[in-house]
């Protein structure tokens, strides 16, 4: 028996994704696992439709966001675990904003879980799952060259306005936004300039909400 060959071509599989080449050149395929994990890896399970509802989540908040003015790589959902998104090069950096002490920020200085901060605070983390994601700053990003110091503003300009409305969508359903992390990546335009762009996912799995 001939046995189908397979559907498309595999590009990478992460722990909550996996990305395939897409129908039109610069665009790759989002399919969302319901695999899930936690503290760098040392967890991991498998929650049944986990995938299926991060997808319609994050095309959901992506899509509001482009509403608001924010480039995002979504394009359009194929079906109830993948979407077409645009094919980005990823800048190796995980931003995370944090509306509330909560996780490492607490454990890290000793701080009580819970208390609200005066005002938002964004972070950034090297995305190296052997170095357990570090905590490092834009000087690192810039001397290493992960991202330039451009970048790191629009990224930090995008990370506010991400956070204001993202704590006005879940507030508006009972849910305090106590932080979450988002990806960026690069684009090049027809003019041959770079453009950054909201990459990756917006779901339960990337933000810490508190009912
Ligand atoms: P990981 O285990 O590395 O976090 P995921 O399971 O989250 O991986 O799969 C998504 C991967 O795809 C991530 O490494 C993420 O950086 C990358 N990615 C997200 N959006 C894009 C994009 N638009 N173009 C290219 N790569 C992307
Ligand atoms: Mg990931």
């Amino acid at each position: 028996m001939q046995k189908s060959a397979p559907r498309r071509v595999k590009i990478y599989e992460g722990k909550a994704k996996v990305l395939f080449e897409g129908t039109q050149p610069g665009t790759l395929v989002q399919y969302f696992k319901d695999d899930t994990t936690a503290f760098n890896n040392q967890k991991h399970a498998v929650i049944e439709g986990k995938g299926v509802i991060n997808n319609l989540i994050s095309e959901y908040i992506m899509m509001r966001l482009e509403d608001v003015g924010i480039p995002t790589h979504f394009i359009r959902r194929i079906n109830m675990r993948e979407q077409l998104i645009r094919q980005l090069e990823i800048i190796p950096l995980e931003v995370v904003a944090r509306n509330v002490i909560a996780g490492s920020l607490a454990k890290r200085l000793g701080l009580t879980e819970g208390n609200p901060l005066p005002q938002p605070l964004f972070e950034l983390y090297y995305k190296n799952d052997a170095l357990g994601d570090p905590l490092v700053t834009e000087d690192h990003a810039i001397a290493f060259e992960w991202a330039a110091p451009q970048e790191l503003q629009i990224m930090a300009s995008m990370a506010q306005r991400v956070n204001d409305f993202l704590c006005g969508l879940f507030a508006g359903i009972g849910l305090k936004l106590v932080d979450f992390k988002i990806e960026f990546g690069r684009l090049v335009n027809e003019d041959g300039e770079v453009e950054i762009y909201l990459a990756d996912e917006i779901s339960p799995d990337s933000c810490r909400l508190w009912d």
